[in-house]
């Protein structure tokens, strides 16, 4: 596991539960607003070094009862090779849930986890409607997301789908189309992007949607699915 750091403790990021987050260096994705930017190349960036895992476990020892949850985030973590077996130890060294952020561009890693039970809780970014991927995804990844896609949705997990919006990037129609290729979905979150260290220098200047622009992309989205909530 390449782990680049950890928050020690967040309220936000794991929904209804106190969490640390845990942050994986390396993403097959490049998407314009990414706040993570750090985070995207495979290899740690010169200067950057990478968190031993030992020291993540020996952190896990100390703060497990201040825990209800671990959040695997990145970069993208369906990328670590070792990632079901880091997951098992967290399982077997502590009594925490896991959730997971990913991409969902590897179908067969995130069956394996799904079948392995060791995904208490999935956030998957449906970044775009399908046909406007290729702005921040290889074209071949589409296929796989699609096929995750489906699998969740007739999961018995809990999950939730979401996209980070971008006045340059999303309008209501877009919202539309996400939210037709996700029917069926149990829960689907709307984000305000972040203009802070985004990976498109550009994106640091932008302004963010308004709360009544997102109100009507919730409503828009609500034409196709039964709960949409918007986290601003
Ligand atoms: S936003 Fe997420 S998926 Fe997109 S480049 Fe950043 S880490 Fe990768």
């Amino acid at each position: 596991m390449k782990l680049a750091g950890l928050q020690k403790t967040s309220v936000i990021d794991f929904p209804d539960q106190i969490s640390a987050v845990v942050f994986c260096q390396g993403c097959n994705f490049y998407c314009p607003y990414c706040h993570n930017k750090q985070l995207i190349p495979v290899e740690t960036p010169a200067g950057e070094e990478l968190m031993p895992q030992d020291y993540f476990f020996r952190f896990l020892k100390q703060r497990e009862k201040l825990l209800d949850g671990i959040t695997i985030t990145g970069g993208e973590p369906l990328l670590q090779p070792n990632l079901k077996e880091f997951m098992l130890k967290i399982k077997e060294e502590s009594n925490l849930l896991i959730k997971l952020d990913t991409n969902g561009s590897n179908f067969l890693k995130l069956k394996a986890l799904i079948k392995a039970d060791l995904i208490d809780y999935l956030a998957v970014d449906i970044k775009f409607s399908w046909n406007n991927y290729e702005q921040v995804a290889p074209a071949e990844l589409v296929s796989e997301i699609k096929k995750s896609v489906a699998m969740i949705i007739n999961s018995d997990l809990k999950y939730e789908f979401r996209t980070t919006v971008v006045p340059q990037l999303h309008n209501i129609s877009e919202i539309a189309k996400i939210a037709a290729q996700i029917k069926g979905a149990d829960k689907y979150f709307i984000q305000n992007f972040r203009p802070l260290n985004t990976l498109a220098a550009e994106l640091s200047q932008s302004r963010t949607f308004a709360p009544s622009e997102l109100s009507k992309f919730r409503l828009e989205a609500e034409k196709y699915l039964n709960d949409v909530q918007i986290r601003a």
